[in-house]
């Protein structure tokens, strides 16, 4: 497949650990089936799955294997018989990590705790037989160390709607930047930029301001370069957690944009959603249906075309932002 090649429907593409949709590829022969992943969020992504320890060529079934020694560096041994995989890993990963990043993932969903796969939080065995939980999975490492503006999970997190949302945000607006590093203009990425303020002000509006004016500088830096840069920092800003007062503020912003174009009525059933929201007795979709309504219904300027009303593009507003 081609970098960047259409998908699908248009999906974004995420890749995924594959024991997690259900393939027996686990050290014993049996899966970690998440449902959630094949039955709710496969109905919008397209998976590319990937199971590193059988791919390296361990097989199934085969010797379970764990981390040992520092935390910064460690091995991957057998369980039982203390064989090191650690250099066959290394090199299968920069393989397979080129490839994945020539598919031009969207995103990547793998498996907790997984000596290979974990993200955070691994048992790494010191010399003692004690565990530390503070290793990372050696193809996981290799992925995020060469990939780090693609958004990562892991399926237990998922399960937590306003982690699934923080996600999937993250994963449709790196899409949205990818694009625009493909062809990469000033004028697509102030557009860009502009078309993202209030998602960016909802996460880190420091950030958003200093996204703002890197944007606005005339440094005679290329487009390219430019759209680069502006690519990490987009990421890590987005990365910040969106709380309720920073979304409170954004949403109150928009309603002062759509205020001109409301009777009292609307005014007062927009303010009261965003009351609501405020005080945890109506989730962040209640005030953002309204808001997209009436930006929408009037065009409201600076408010119709923010992604931070559809962060999803063409699903509707998330029920479980908060
Ligand atoms: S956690 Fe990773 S290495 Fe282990 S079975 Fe699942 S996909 Fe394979």
């Amino acid at each position: 497949m081609p970098p960047d090649a259409p998908v699908g429907n248009d999906r974004p593409r995420l890749g995924v650990s594959r024991c997690l949709l259900g393939e027996r590829v686990r050290f014993d022969g049996g899966h970690k089936h998440d449902r959630f992943l094949t039955d709710v969020l496969g109905r919008s992504v397209e998976w590319v799955p990937v199971c590193p320890e059988l791919e390296m060529g361990l097989g199934v079934p085969r010797e379970a294997v764990r981390l040992e020694g520092g935390e910064a560096a460690p091995r991957m041994v057998g369980v039982r018989t203390g064989r090191d995989h650690s250099r066959t890993m290394a090199r299968f990963a920069a393989v397979r990590v080129r490839q994945l990043a020539g598919l031009g993932l969207h995103g990547y969903v793998f498996k907790r705790r997984s000596p290979s796969c974990g993200t955070a939080r691994v048992r790494v065995y010191g010399g003692d037989g004690a565990a530390s939980r503070r290793g990372r999975g050696l193809f996981a490492a290799a992925f995020m160390e060469a990939l780090p503006l693609v958004p990562v999970e892991e399926e237990g997190r998922l399960s937590d709607p306003v982690r699934r949302e923080a996600f999937m945000e993250r994963v449709f607006a790196y899409r949205r930047w990818r694009a625009l590093a493909a062809a990469p203009t000033r004028a697509a990425l102030v557009a860009f930029h502009a078309a993202h303020e209030l998602q960016l002000r909802a996460h880190s509006p420091e950030r958003c301001r200093a996204l703002g004016r890197a944007v606005a500088e005339r440094t005679g830096r290329r487009p390219a370069a430019l759209v680069a840069s502006y690519g990490a920092a987009f990421m890590e800003a987005l990365a910040v957690r969106a709380t309720i007062a920073k979304q409170t503020r954004v949403l109150r912003c928009l309603g002062e944009l759509c205020r001109g174009h409301l009777d009292a009525a609307d005014h007062r059933e927009l303010a009261g959603a965003i009351d609501a929201y405020r005080h945890f007795r109506a989730p962040l979709a209640a005030p953002l249906t309204l808001l997209r309504h009436h930006a929408e219904k009037h065009r409201v300027a600076g408010a119709w075309g923010q992604t931070y009303l559809a962060p999803h593009p063409g699903a509707p507003p998330p029920r479980d932002r908060v």
